[in-house]
């Protein structure tokens, strides 16, 4: 997508009010509004003309009321929504293929305009919804227990990409603009590492914790990272910033750099030590912690459990573990680990003094569990035009 900077330039260049130009524009990029914040809209809508108010309006027509064309935003005038359509675009995603899980979660498999994949899945719970996004188009690292590293990095996605995954999931499962009766969490653990789409990454998050638009704060989402230690220095610096989790995958730099190769450029010491910094800066209520799947037979044995204790106590890190069983995907060689072992390896944890809590998985029937997405299509696709209510009880 194009930068507000890059448009301006093609809007001088480009933009002649003569039907053959218009068409040709069309034909090029055009600005994705869906990740512009509200005062890069006032900008923009001023460098025709337009008052500041314009602008004001149409970030809430996409952020609060979730519309996905100027058409509907009706109480703009005609001729700029006409205008607007012709410079921009608030939807560039489709939804390919939709997916109901028999515990309520939607995985949604979308194409971005160069037809690449980007997977989001939505998870209700009881008192909250759970949207993962993912920051990029397939991923570059190669971690061997996740069937995404298959596919390498597409490209990362813009801010408006990530805007627009969650604005329909929650357009998808409520209709469009009803406000969720319950809060909604975000989890930056889908496809793609965020930390290598680190500014579009911080850029949407700010968007999106605006109270005008979507509100939801840095407070209610969380960023996985597989270890981009410099990043997390960055994050540490950063007041308003989202919860963070690091993915461990394993308790030694040997088994680590089989099972996540990033380890051999920033190694576990490295990587703690950077954790250390972070938790220094945390601020109360802040959340930060360690994700370890567990693979049955390769890292869930009680000796690496007391590794994983020794190398946490070793670093004085405090953070909780999040013991992550595996979700089975074909074709990786792995299989979860049973609930009996898993036990084994939290008490060992705790009886180090390692605080740790086991995720329930969610979605693995239609391989929308983590490490589970790789535009897979197998199981119950909902056709993407049906009515919301129904897919609720199909
Ligand atoms: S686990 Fe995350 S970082 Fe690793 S390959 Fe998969 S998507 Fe990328």
């Amino acid at each position: 997508m194009l930068t507000l900077n890059a448009l301006r330039f093609q809007i001088r260049v480009k933009w002649e009010p003569l039907a053959s130009n218009v068409r040709m524009w069309e034909m090029s990029e055009r600005l994705n509004l869906t990740g512009c914040s509200v005062n890069e809209l006032i900008e923009f809508v001023g460098s025709f003309g337009e008052q500041a108010y314009r602008g004001r309006q149409i970030f809430a027509a996409i952020q609060h009321r979730r519309l996905k064309n100027f058409g509907e935003m009706t109480d703009v005038p005609k001729a700029l929504r006409e205008r607007l359509n012709a410079l921009a675009t608030v939807s560039t995603l489709t939804v390919e293929s939709r997916y109901v899980s028999e515990d309520g979660t939607r995985r949604f498999l979308m194409k971005t305009q160069d037809n690449l994949p980007v997977e989001t899945v939505f998870i209700p719970e009881e008192h909250r919804d759970t949207i993962c996004f993912s920051s990029q188009s397939g991923c570059p690292l190669q971690c061997t227990f996740c069937l995404t590293a298959q596919l390498g990095l597409l490209r990362s996605l813009s801010a408006g990409e990530i805007v627009e995954q969650i604005i329909i999931a929650l357009n998808d499962v409520y209709g469009v603009g009803v406000q969720p009766p319950r809060g909604t969490n975000l989890v930056g653990m889908g496809a793609g590492e965020p930390f290598l789409n680190f500014e579009e990454l911080m850029k949407a998050l700010r968007v999106m914790a605006d109270p005008q638009g979507l509100f939801i704060v840095p407070n209610r989402v969380t960023v996985s990272t597989a270890g981009v230690v410099p990043r997390i220095l960055e994050l540490a610096e950063i007041p308003d910033r989202p919860h963070l989790a690091i993915s461990l995958g394993a308790p030694t730099d040997k088994q680590r750099n089989e099972l996540m190769p990033i380890n051999k450029k920033w190694p576990l010491d490295e990587l703690l030590a950077a954790c250390k910094e972070f938790e220094k800066t945390l601020k109360a209520g802040e959340k930060f912690t360690f994700e370890y799947v567990l693979l049955d037979g390769v890292n869930d044995s009680d000796e690496h459990a007391r590794q994983l204790a020794n190398l946490l106590n070793r670093h004085d890190m405090h953070a909780k573990v999040n013991l992550i069983p595996h979700n089975p995907a074909d074709p990786l060689p792995y299989r979860p680990s049973p609930a009996e072992r898993v036990t084994q390896f939290q008490s060992i944890l705790e009886s180090k003094g390692v605080r740790s809590f086991v995720r329930r998985p969610r979605g693995r029937d239609i391989f929308a569990a983590c490490g589970q997405l790789a535009a897979r299509r197998e199981t119950n696709p909902i056709p993407s035009n049906i009515d919301p209510v129904m897919a609720q009880v199909s």
